[in-house]
């Protein structure tokens, strides 16, 4: 047992749900795939398979596909389908079958960890709500061990038991811990392999979608999900955007960032395996340290919210100095009132906030630039914060490809409630929360081109994906 002891032993980044060594007589190993959707790079899956190898029994990945994960619409089930083929086929290397059962995950893992007969569960952590309660389900239902991996931060998020205030105050701590965390993650194959997995869903994308009978937003074509896609994104970041990001990652047309969200929200790549791509290439330094901060450090912080903070999906969860500022300036007048249909229909007076609503709702996608200003305008236009927050997380959460993401709810609150910024001077709706206004945000890039791109994809006339439209 004193392998098995080491595997999962005190480690900042193991949480035991449900303590205790594997079963003696289990006869398999079950991960627990939900939010590291990947069959590499996969910390979580490595530890399920380490402690297979070590007690000689198969290992099988358990995934629960449900229908009803809240504010989720067919465009992000196309993305999560299409990337399970590439996990099938990861995993199928290593030796380890992908069980994809239909329904949610705190029904379908406990059932099948017992008719696989496994010995301990391990899965990956996700933050957010609907993640916690299904893995509390979890933890409460099984009779065996269950452990969980944080498999998508690079720094694990137990290094910060409470609420960071804001970038500055985790940005040391991060870069302390990094030369123990920024790692390659070894991956092995599985030694013992199955002579008859329990069965499971055929992995094909449309018999899937066609299964799940979702609707909702409509699906993106040409924005595909999977880590193979991930992969290739990145190699063309570090390529073609990389060595000018520092100075060019405003520029929306086109875009000159990584446009990985989508693919780290599903977990399709792992954000340890993009830093470390990132730090071994060739491109200038202040462009390496400019991208690592957004995707470790702000990405982090985001992670840090979510977990620490039970209002992340509200304006309560905004800092006292933003809600009070807010509220003393609730009955300024506004320029203009626009309903949720209207916003969601991009039908305001103002041409760019139109385009990126547009851009949004056709692409699955809006520029981070532009996401700051689309939030704070939906301040400037609604009776009040509570219900702007409210409006431009669920147009966020339902259009977004990347969205119900901690980055969303960590976005839209420093947008609305001055979360991780500060006081700014004051000014009429705004307060002291920091204002952007039309006339500088249209500076800052050619926005007159901006708004011509998006009614060309509108009208079909471009595609959509940068990738394939230059550069
Ligand atoms: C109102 C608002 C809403 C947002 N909603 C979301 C959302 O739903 N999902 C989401 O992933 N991001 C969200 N963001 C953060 C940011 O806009 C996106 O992460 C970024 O635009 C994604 O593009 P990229 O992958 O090309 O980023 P890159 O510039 O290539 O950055 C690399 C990675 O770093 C992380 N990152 C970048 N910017 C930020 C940031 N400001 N905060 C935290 N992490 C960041 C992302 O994971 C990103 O993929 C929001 C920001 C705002 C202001």
């Amino acid at each position: 047992m004193d392998r098995l002891e080491r595997l999962l032993g005190p480690h900042p980044r193991l949480r035991a749900a449900r303590p205790g060594l594997p079963e003696p007589g289990g006869r398999s190993v079950v991960y627990w795939m939900q939010r590291a959707q990947r069959g590499v790079d996969n910390g979580a899956l490595n530890l399920a398979v380490a402690v297979g190898n070590a007690m000689g029994l198969p290992v099988l990945v358990a995934f629960g596909l449900t229908a009803d994960y809240p504010g989720a619409q067919r465009r992000h089930y196309r993305f999560l389908v299409d990337g399970l083929v590439d996990v099938e086929d990861d995993l199928r290397r290593r030796g380890i079958p992908l069980v994809v059962r239909l329904g949610s995950p705190d029904a379908v893992v406990p059932a099948l960890a017992r008719e696989a007969g496994a010995a301990i569960v391990i899965g990956d952590e996700n933050p957010v709500r609907v993640g916690q309660q299904w893995r509390d389900r979890v933890a409460r239902e099984l009779r065996v061990p269950f452990y969980l991996v944080d498999a998508d931060v690079v720094v694990p998020s137990s290094h910060f038991p409470t609420e960071e205030y804001a970038a500055r105050t985790i940005r040391p701590r991060i870069h302390r811990l990094l030369g123990e965390y920024l790692r390659p993650i070894p991956d092995h194959p599985a030694r013992v392999k199955w002579d008859e997995p329990p069965a499971g869903e055929a992995i094909d994308p449309d018999r899937l979608m066609e299964a799940l009978r979702v609707g909702g937003v409509a699906e993106v074509s040409g924005y595909r999900g999977g880590s193979r896609e991930a992969k290739r994104r990145l190699r063309q970041f570090i390529e073609h955007r990389l060595p000018r990001y520092a100075e060019e990652r405003n520029e929306p047309t086109p875009y000159s960032t990584s446009e990985l969200s989508a693919h780290l929200h599903f977990g399709q790549i792992s954000p340890i395996a993009i830093a470390l791509a990132v730090s071994r290439s060739e491109a200038p330094r202040e462009d390496i340290d400019a991208y690592l901060e957004e995707l470790i450090v702000r990405r982090e912080l985001s992670v840090n919210f979510v977990a620490r903070n039970r209002d992340h999906d509200r304006l309560a969860g905004c800092p006292d100095w933003a809600r009070r500022t807010l509220a003393a300036h609730a009955g300024d007048p506004r320029p203009a009132i626009y309903s949720a249909r209207q916003l969601e229909a991009a039908e305001t007076h103002d041409p760019l906030w139109n385009a990126a609503q547009l851009e949004m709702v056709l692409t699955g996608r809006m520029h981070n630039y532009l996401r700051m200003y689309w939030a704070k305008k939906i301040l400037e236009w609604t009776p009040d914060a509570e219900t702007a927050f409210s409006i431009a997380l669920d147009l966020n959460d339902r259009y977004e490809m990347d969205g119900r993401d901690p980055n969303g709810y960590a976005g839209v609150a420093w947008a609305i409630g001055g979360k991780h910024d500060r006081p700014w001077p004051e000014r009429p709706i705004f307060g002291t929360v920091r204002f952007m206004s039309y006339e500088s945000t249209r500076r800052k890039f050619d926005s007159a081109a901006y708004i011509a791109r998006v009614e060309a994809i509108r009208r079909g006339g471009i595609a959509h994906d940068p990738d394939s439209a230059g550069r």
